[in-house]
């Protein structure tokens, strides 16, 4: 590859229907430098060498969508996301075939769930098309990063922000809308180990009216202390519990909740209802499908911290697993609480909790059919 070139030309892709892609040409780490890196991604680590970026001005709505260098941004300090937490963001993954093209999964439910956030903090959202055109854009320029290693992925993180210079707190006239990959290695490299939970007594994550059920940056700033808290008495993870009652489980900082009931055939799964407050995982709506395709009931209702306890200690609670597009499905193990620790069955992954962690990876990465039509081809 040459490494200067400064040639930009407007491809066949179009972001919105009047607004191109620019592809510039951008300098190409050495395969054998990518091959580094991607021996060993860990997570959010490294990232590509393109990134899509794309303007938006409230006189002109979007324009100058462009696949351009991965390379700091200019911000003027008086940029207003940094001040006001105007930010949101996404997380899919493409995953690379069999076959050798590369797929992402579901990306017109991320596209969706991104105007939907957009919505709720006031800012312009970009059309799912276009949102999914500037996905596959960078996904086939960056495609050698896409890696082929065991349950490797390539994540991509679209986002936008308020890049208005302005402090006055009203929602701002121009913004940014950005995606950028980073490789992904599997996540439990060593096999599954169910993590450990502490439930937050101290701190909610979503209120009723609040932003709850939305990917904005602010939800995550707020985790951050209770995860501490978390980390300090050697848990993994923060479980929340409804704002209200403080009784109800609603789900983790990043991270959507089930319980199996029962064993064998008849197990049955439960979820946390979408009361308005949790984050409606794409993972979730898809584990909910695949356990009824293998002929689960699964039931969306309240389940408090009380029923989660009894149930395991009477062993009517035989799983417990955490699911999201980073980690796929992560079993629950121990749990401390201010009201009393116990741990789920033996502390083992479960074999519900494995086999529906299997049928969603194999879909992912192309080992069985795609019935549900789940996977978007990009290149
Ligand atoms: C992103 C996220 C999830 C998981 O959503 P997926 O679409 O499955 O990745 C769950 N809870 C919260 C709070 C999240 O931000």
């Amino acid at each position: 590859m040459t490494d200067t070139l400064s040639d930009s030309r407007t491809s066949s892709r179009m972001f919105t229907e009047d607004v191109p892609v620019v592809v510039e040409d951008v300098r190409r780490r050495p395969a054998a430098e990518r091959n580094e890196l991607l021996s060993d991604p860990g997570f959010g680590r490294y990232f590509t060498d393109s990134m899509f970026v794309a303007r938006y001005d409230a006189g002109r709505g979007w324009y100058d969508a462009r696949l351009t260098q991965y390379a700091p941004l200019q911000l003027d300090p008086g940029t207003a996301a940094l001040h006001y937490a105007q930010s949101i963001f996404e997380g899919l993954k493409a995953y690379a075939q069999p076959d050798g093209s590369v797929a992402t999964f579901r990306p017109e439910a991320n596209a969706a769930r991104f105007v939907r956030s957009a919505q709720r903090l006031a800012m312009p959202p970009v059309p799912q098309e276009a949102f999914i055109a500037a996905v596959d854009a960078l996904v086939d320029a960056d495609r050698d990063w896409v890696p082929t290693g065991p349950d490797q992925t390539l994540y991509l993180r679209p986002y936008q922000l308020a890049v208005e210079s302005f402090l006055g707190v009203r929602p701002a006239h121009e913004y940014l809308f950005l995606v950028i990959a980073s490789p992904a290695g599997a996540y439990f490299p060593r096999g599954v180990h169910p993590v450990s939970v502490y439930v937050s007594e101290d701190y909610v994550r979503a209120a009723p009216g609040g932003t709850g059920d939305v990917k904005c940056a602010g939800n995550y700033a707020a985790s951050l202390l209770p995860q501490q808290q978390a980390s300090a008495l050697g848990c993994d993870q923060v479980v929340y519990l409804d704002a209200v009652e403080k009784k109800y489980i609603e789900e983790l900082g990043g991270m959507n909740l089930f319980f199996v009931l029962g064993s064998g055939e008849a197990a049955e799964l439960v979820t946390p209802e979408l009361s308005g407050t949790l984050l409606p995982g794409i993972t979730r709506d898809s584990l909910i499908t695949l356990a009824r395709d293998m002929g689960h009931r699964v039931t969306e209702r309240k389940v408090s911290l009380e029923e989660w306890r009894r149930g395991v200690a009477d062993g009517t609670v035989t799983e417990t697993f955490a699911c999201g597009t980073a980690a796929v499905i992560t079993p629950v193990g121990e749990v401390k609480a201010r009201t009393g620790d116990f741990t789920v069955a033996d502390g083992n992954p479960g074999p519900l909790t494995m086999r529906l962690r299997e049928a969603l990876l194999d879909i992912q990465h192309g080992r069985v059919a795609d019935t549900h039509g789940w996977l978007h081809r990009v290149s």
